[in-house]
């Protein structure tokens, strides 16, 4: 997980969000269900296009990279069942995978936006450690699974190839082949690439 930054909010969310929220929290309020597409306007191309944006196209909780194999979720966080009022907030709005917005299901995690999650967690090889004393880390790492086993098999990949590309620098006598080398590293631990939090911890210790 790392820090995130929101965006400016889409135009047709600034035009439309008061109207949206209003019709479906008058619509609770008769104890009527609003409909799926009342719901929903929240799953609008241009937010969604905004959310990848300020997202790096990862997933803002297990920064995975899914979009080649899946559409992800626009991920309420702060529930918008149980804050209905917060359906079409910007502010509560990002990106997620799959599995880390069903695992996430109601409950609190860290805010990637509000808090860094540097302050929160620390790696052992491909492992997410919470650090001691975060109950808001160790309750987020439980909560969204973040130690799953195939995110540790993807994390261990990526842990590799940096110690490699590490050692290959090292041993690398020639300038043209260093430079390239500390491209693809620095290319490795950017915010724009997979586990980049665990990448750069990586990175400072093998260099
Ligand atoms: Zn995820």
């Amino acid at each position: 997980m790392i820090e995130l930054q929101k965006g400016p909010e889409p135009e047709v969310l600034s035009k439309n969000a008061a109207t949206w929220t209003s019709v479906v929290l008058e619509k609770i309020a008769k104890g009527e269900d609003p409909t799926a597409t009342e719901k929903s306007h929240y799953r609008h191309h241009e937010i969604k296009d905004a959310l990848k944006s300020e997202t790096f196209k990862k997933c803002a909780y297990c920064e995975s990279i899914f979009l080649h194999t899946g559409f992800g979720h626009v991920e309420h966080i702060t529930p918008k069942s149980s804050k209905p009022e917060l359906s079409f907030k910007w502010e509560n709005l990002t990106l997620a995978c799959e599995v880390c917005n069903i695992n996430k299901g109601k409950k609190e995690v860290i805010d990637p936006y509000e808090t860094n999650p540097d302050d929160h967690f620390t790696f052992e090889g491909p492992v997410i450690i919470p650090k001691p004393g975060s109950d808001l880390a160790f309750m987020s790492e439980t909560t969204l699974k973040l130690n799953r086993s195939e995110l540790i098999e993807y994390r261990k990949n990526r842990k590799n190839d940096l110690y490699y590309l590490v050692e290959a620098l090292r041993k690398s006598t020639s300038e043209e082949k260093r430079e390239a080398i500390a491209k693809i590293i620095s290319e490795k631990i950017s915010k724009n690439a997979e586990y980049s939090a665990m990448m750069s911890h990586h990175a400072r210790i093998y260099i």
